[in-house]
């Protein structure tokens, strides 16, 4: 694997046909950082905070973050790591956070919406990243935005944790596009933020409503469904009409018979789990933009999951 790891990593992601994107990894603490770098990951494009905060039996001091993001920060160096904000609640509880009982926890108190009410714990978590930005380069996210009221909110804490910190500058600012309502709205977004993420992971689940975990619904959950292709389409242009980039950092990033489309759609960005690397190298160098833009106009077209498909076999 170590071998395999190594075979392409310091190749550049380009098409035939000169079109080159970032290759970052999605990582899940400070050790699987180093792990990216071994698979030849560009930048890490999602660091999922929530580690620290399952790990132990109460909230994780500003200083243990710290610590914890800054090693990180400087595994990356000089390349950049995107913090995303915490993302608990909907399947991942916290033992020692009084959480309601919630009948449907994924479309309840979770991730933004609880940071946003408890302005000690995110404020915490927010000087945390601030201070290990200054020891290399780091962007900011916020997770499961569903409004443009909610990013402004969360926007006006991070600007408050930098002034507390004495901070001049705040680091590039985006938010994970993985609600419809933030998808349909993204012209709006891309006005107030600097980047987007899309994480398709949970915009499908929210697309089709059909839990991304449940086998009984799993002909719902699909990559290539007609309507997550339109709001990533969406996203994406929404993104460069404002002069910003979209990346994405969902499961789908890294599947073969997806990136020729997200290529396409003109997508900037591609964060996976490490080990889908390579391949995503290969396929990327073997295509041909142009091509993948008909491939992705084509596929608009489609009416159904089939017909995509039925259109990569030709
Ligand atoms: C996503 O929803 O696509 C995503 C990357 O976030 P997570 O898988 O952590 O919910
Ligand atoms: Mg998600």
């Amino acid at each position: 694997q170590l071998l395999e790891s190594k075979r392409n990593k310091d190749l550049p992601a380009v098409t035939l046909d000169g079109r080159e994107v970032e290759l970052a990894a999605n990582i899940g603490s400070p050790h699987d950082a180093a792990l990216a770098l071994e698979w030849g990951a560009a930048s890490i494009g999602l660091f999922r905070t929530e580690f620290l905060y399952m790990q132990s039996n109460e909230l994780p001091s500003e200083e243990t973050q710290y610590a914890a993001y800054k090693k990180a920060v400087e595994t990356m160096l000089p390349r950049s790591v995107i913090f995303r904000t915490l993302d608990i609640g909907g399947d991942k509880a916290l033992p020692y956070l009084q959480m309601p009982p919630e009948e449907n926890p994924f479309l309840g108190y979770r991730a933004l919406r609880l940071c946003l009410d408890r302005p000690d714990l995110f404020k915490t978590q927010l000087r945390a990243i601030l201070r290990a930005g200054e020891h290399g380069n780091i962007r900011i996210m916020f997770p499961m935005v569903a409004t443009i009221d909610e990013l402004r909110r969360a926007k006006e804490m991070l600007r408050e944790a930098a002034n507390e910190l004495g901070l001049a500058s705040l680091p590039e600012i985006g938010i994970m596009v993985e609600i419809p309502s933030t998808a349909i709205m993204a012209r709006t977004f891309a006005e107030e933020v600097d980047f987007f993420s899309i994480g398709s992971n949970d915009l499908i689940q929210y697309t089709v409503a059909a839990d991304r975990g449940n086998k009984s619904v799993s002909y719902l959950y699909q990559y290539l469904e007609p309507s997550v292709l339109h709001l990533i389409a969406n996203v994406i242009e929404a993104a460069h009409a404002a002069g910003k980039w979209a990346g994405m950092c969902g499961e789908m990033a890294g599947d073969p018979q997806a990136i020729p489309f997200l290529l396409g759609l003109g997508l900037d960005e591609f964060s996976m789990n490490a080990p889908a690397l390579p391949e995503a190298r290969d396929l990327i160098r073997s295509l041909s933009l142009v091509e993948c833009r008909k491939l992705a106009e084509r596929a608009l077209k489609c009416r159904s999951v089939e017909e995509i498909q039925a259109l990569i076999a030709d």
